[in-house]
């Protein structure tokens, strides 16, 4: 039996005392046991001085954009200029560069406080868009770069069929695409065997689904993945309304928003997730509300791309908003958390429609429940995945302990994370991470894939 003992731990936003002195037991990937007000670390527990946290999860991810960083933001242009040189990155990454890329991304990520992300995860093919030996070589590299950075991982295999509503792949867009939504499902019912799904996985690695937008799959094909992820019992995602052109795009040929669409197709349920959720009408929000879908926003990438502010004041009903940090222009979940209410005050002029605590739960146990798991609140029987927030930076000093979902919502950054467990394991100790010098990795791994591009 590991233990780990936390000078303050957030016990969730039901709890309005201040709990101090928490010791935490672990029973293989979960917590047994939490008791609150002990004074004294035991001698064989493991000490966590700050505030610990639920983990946390980053519920959009595509790992390989984040070679992407500081190289695209400084131009003009749209989302589709960006995605132009996205486009020329994804035509150079072969499955070891992809791997040793994603490997150093997700290491980024825990280092910064998240402890499980959702790889929405679409280079399938080859450089030539043929399908490798192993059709699911490229989601097998990002189960392998997940293990190897200590983060939980739910694999969003996705279905990618067109470069634009009714108009066929093109280019790069041919290692997205399988073809057909069957040609997919064969290949997605070859990794199901070797990657757990369906209720209570266990392991740190589980296997979800994604329809990439309305925009790549057409309507009946939305139904086959949707009916695939329920027949194997797996959360679903989708790209939904990021930018005006797909809702124009969706409405010119099919007569229905995004959203209408979807709910035509696609069982709307807490199982599901709508990634971005931004250009939406008073229906829509009607539709995601009476179905309790879950909405991830990206407030970073969001600002990056231009693509706008969300209605997240008209989507607070219980567990709707979760965080991702998708295209990792920055990889900062407090960031990301405190820009859902920043971002609504400049929209509306006015302040508070989100609270810390509600906050704290989206980035927490709103993001594992949208990814699939059993986590993000520090509960027995939840699991064992936590990040503990020192309180010794000039960033965090002076703050209120007494309000500690306050403190770390409007104050902290990811450099103010020390410790992150994941499974009971202690993934990053004083801020360094137990296996890997990340940097190095960022640097080597980002350098290597520009090389392959210039070539
Ligand atoms: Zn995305």
């Amino acid at each position: 039996m590991t233990a780990f003992w936390c000078e303050q731990a957030w016990l969730g936003p039901d709890t309005t005392v201040r709990n101090d002195g928490v010791l935490i037991t672990v029973a293989g990937d979960y917590i047994g046991s939490v008791e609150a007000g002990v004074a004294v670390p035991p001698a064989d527990a493991t000490r966590l001085v700050g505030v610990t946290l639920p983990g946390i999860a980053n519920a959009h991810s595509h790992a390989f954009h984040r070679a992407l960083r500081g190289r695209t933001h400084g131009g003009v242009g749209t989302f589709w200029t960006w995605r132009d040189h996205m486009y020329r990155l994804a035509g150079s990454l072969d499955p070891d560069r992809y791997e040793e890329l994603a490997t150093a991304t997700f290491a980024e990520m825990v280092l910064a406080g998240y402890t499980a992300v959702g790889e929405f995860h679409y280079l399938h093919h080859d450089v030539s868009g043929r399908p490798y030996g192993d059709p699911n070589e490229m989601g097998e590299r990002v189960v392998n770069a997940a293990a190897r950075a200590g983060i939980r991982l739910t694999l969003l295999d996705t279905c990618y069929l067109f470069g634009g509503v009714g108009q066929p792949v093109d280019g790069v867009q041919h290692r997205f695409s399988d073809g057909t939504a069957g040609e997919w499902m064969d290949r997605v019912d070859r990794l199901a065997p070797r990657v757990p799904h369906g209720s209570g996985p266990t392991g740190r690695v589980q296997l979800g689904a994604a329809i990439h937008s309305v925009r790549a799959v057409d309507p009946d094909s939305i139904g086959v993945v949707d009916e695939w992820a329920r027949s194997h019992d797996v959360v679903l995602h989708a790209h939904v309304s990021e930018q005006l052109q797909e809702n124009d795009d969706c409405l010119r040929a099919y007569g229905a928003t995004p959203v209408e669409l979807l709910a035509r197709h696609v069982d709307l349920e807490r199982r599901f997730t709508a990634v971005h959720a931004i250009h939406l009408s008073a229906t829509d929000v009607g539709h995601l509300t009476a179905s309790g879908t879950s909405c991830c926003v990206c407030p970073t990438t969001e600002r990056d791309l231009a693509d706008g502010i969300g209605p997240t004041a008209a989507l607070r009903y219980p567990g709707a908003l979760c965080i991702g940090s998708d295209s990792h222009a920055v990889i900062d979940p407090f960031e990301e958390t405190r820009a859902i209410e920043l971002d609504e005050r400049l929209r509306s002029g006015g302040r508070g429609s989100h609270d810390p605590s509600s906050l704290l739960r989206a980035a927490t146990q709103s993001g594992y429940s949208s990814l699939g798991w059993r986590g993000g609140e520090i509960a027995a029987g939840n699991l064992a995945d936590f990040v503990t927030v020192g309180f010794d930076s000039v960033r965090l000093a002076g703050a209120d302990r007494d309000d500690v979902a306050a403190a770390v919502v409007f104050g902290a950054t990811a450099s103010d994370v020390t410790d992150v467990v994941v499974g009971g394991e202690h993934i990053v100790h004083d801020g360094v991470h137990r296996s890997l010098d990340v940097a190095t990795a960022l640097d080597d791994s980002i350098r290597a894939v520009w090389a392959a591009v210039e070539r």
